[in-house]
């Protein structure tokens, strides 16, 4: 294990000394995108001023060159994930565009009228609306696995709801508004018995735990580089093999053909038959610059100082009268969602901005949750790996203050 050097960490990000209506940016809204390194923005400014050309068609040296730092990104997710070949790994602008990929293609092929497809009533909008329009399109069935009180899944209940027209299972990690960890694995497990395929949405773990797609032995895992550390519009869709060849085109155009004619088209093979057009080839460098960076940290430090951060500001929340805090899973990744009795989520949001601190309000695109817990809104502070104690105390203060003004 490496030595965490908060510090350190902090100065690999100009951001977090900005200024906020002249106060020190305190930025808790993690879980909507992290915060980019230097050696991130470096890899996307040495790409543009150095190797910039389009790759896999040029015989010409830059072509190359960026060719092959953008085949050798694929190289270090895969490394990154543990999956075992890299043409599993297929980029895409992120998570939602992955799990779009995967509904409408796996729909096309295997989805038929009288099946069903299960997901978590936890799932964030982009692992539940491709679903839903799948499932209308085929008229079948979209079945909804409940969550507890401390918002936790039941696996008997899953067992329950798994029949003969079970076609796919796609759940989130952990869920980005409860903060719950999800038992993956034994999910797995479970739908594999009845060889039913899952896709899990990554897109809140994969900057706090370790992943490892192999030992999962998931179909599909998704993740968007943006909340890792990475630059927007860069993301993954990692496959089995075997599904990602039985699986149709998703679009169709440039690079993803073998052969084409007026009459007739062969495709690609693996990656490619999946990225149709020119790459976004400095996000995946960026994006690969971004893993790195992570891993010189070590998601053993990571995990440790972001469940400190969590314990002390679930500690604290206890102090403040009226709070209520929605998830309150055993496994639960770093962030704290609430509401203060009698106060709109809104206005709390809005004056804690007046003190620098960013966090989100809303619905955090998971309406299906506020539904069921009978709320607009909620407010949600989400850290990250270089957030601090210090902040912690801060935030607190000023939601006392924000309380009393608003009160
Ligand atoms: N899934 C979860 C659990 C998320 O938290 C998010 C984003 O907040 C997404 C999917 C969608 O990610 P993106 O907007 O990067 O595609």
């Amino acid at each position: 294990m490496h030595e965490f050097d908060l510090n350190n960490i902090r100065s690999n990000f100009s951001i977090l000394e900005e200024k906020i209506y002249n106060k020190p940016l305190v930025y808790f809204d993690n879980a909507a995108t992290t915060q980019k390194p230097h050696i991130v923005i470096n890899t996307l400014d040495k790409f543009y001023t150095v190797k910039n050309s389009n790759i896999h068609r040029g015989i010409y040296y830059l072509s190359q060159q960026a060719t092959d730092a953008y085949e050798k990104a694929r190289e270090i997710i895969k490394n990154f994930m543990n999956a075992k070949h890299e043409h599993e790994i297929i980029f895409t602008r992120g998570t939602t565009e992955s799990i779009n990929l995967v509904a409408s293609t796996f729909s096309k092929a295997f989805l038929n009228e009288g099946d069903n497809i299960i997901i978590s009533a936890m799932e964030h909008h982009s692992n539940l609306v491709p679903w839903q329009m799948a499932c209308n399109e085929k008229k079948a069935k979209l079945k909804v696995l409940p969550f507890d009180e401390n918002g936790e899944i039941d696996l008997e209940l899953l067992s329950k709801l798994i029949d003969f027209n079970t076609k796919l299972i796609a759940i989130t990690h952990v869920s980005n508004t409860l903060g719950t960890v999800n038992p993956v694995k034994k999910i797995i497990e479970i739908a594999h018995k009845y060889n039913i395929p899952v896709l899990i949405d990554g897109a809140q773990a994969i900057a706090h735990t370790k992943v490892d797609v192999t030992e999962l032995d998931c179909d599909f895992y998704c993740f968007s580089g943006h909340k890792l550390y990475g630059p927007t519009g860069i993301g993954v869709l990692y496959g089995k093999e075997e599904w990602l060849n039985k699986l149709p085109p998703y679009q169709y155009g440039g690079e993803m053909i073998d052969r084409v004619t007026f009459e007739h088209t062969t495709f690609n093979v693996l990656p490619f038959k999946f990225e149709a057009g020119t790459a976004h080839i400095s996000g995946a460098l960026g994006l690969a610059s971004a893993v790195n960076f992570v891993q010189s940290i070590g998601f053993e430090n990571i995990e440790k100082h972001e469940t400190e951060l969590l314990n002390y500001a679930t500690k604290k929340s206890q102090e403040i009268e009226g709070m209520r805090i929605y998830g309150n899973a055993q496994h639960k990744a770093s962030l704290i969602t609430f509401t203060i009795e009698g106060l709109h989520h809104f206005d709390i949001g809005t004056l804690l901005d007046k003190f620098g601190i960013a966090v989100r309000t809303g619905h955090f695109c998971t309406q299906p949750i506020m539904d069921i817990f009978q709320v607009s809104g909620m407010v949600r502070a989400s850290f990250a790996m270089y957030n601090t104690k210090e902040e912690i105390d801060f935030f607190f203060e000023s939601l006392n203050k924000v309380i009393k003004m608003l009160r």
